[in-house]
């Protein structure tokens, strides 16, 4: 029996809920998502919590924000001016656009309000601030080829096609 640890391949089915119920994301009716295990590919709660487990093993595990995607910092939030989008047909509220960072990362901003000129805009994680309630069920546990190793990451079904 294989069980989670690290530089393994995991499979899991997840479905994602938030406190108020809505259901943020599930892999229902798709392929598996498949994670390199130790190698950040997923929040830090939900690594933690599949450390040992084996296939067939289901388990349900709520993740605080700072074990998710960490809380909200007021000061991502920013006004910018619209001229600041030259390029950009139409501004609404819900587009994303990457920005650099100054140590030359680049980050997500989304849209949230729009006022004349001004362009509110916040460069939290949409699910910043939120305590993340995972039902999951590990679907297969495999070794990592030496290039999947390499890159960090899985390829194939449910990690990346490349
Ligand atoms: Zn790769």
């Amino acid at each position: 029996m294989s069980q989670i640890a690290r530089d393994k391949v995991v499979q899991i089915h997840y479905t994602l809920t938030l406190n108020d119920g809505g259901v943020i994301d599930s892999s229902e009716g798709q392929d598996p998502l498949a994670y390199l295990h130790g190698h950040q590919n997923i929040i830090p709660g939900l690594e933690e919590a599949l450390e040992g487990k084996a296939v067939g093993d289901a388990l349900k595990v709520s993740i605080p924000p700072e074990k998710g995607y960490g809380e909200r910092n007021p000061q991502l939030v920013q006004i910018v001016p619209s001229n600041a989008f030259q390029g950009v047909d139409n501004l609404e509220v819900g587009m994303i656009f990457q920005a650099p960072t100054e140590d030359g990362s680049v980050q997500m901003i989304r849209i949230v309000k729009l006022e004349g000129e001004n362009v509110t805009i916040d460069g939290n994680h949409e699910l910043a601030g939120q305590t993340l309630n995972f039902d999951v069920k590990i679907d297969a546990v495999r070794d990592p080829s030496p290039e999947e190793l390499t890159h960090g990451h899985v390829h194939g079904p449910g990690g990346h096609q490349h």
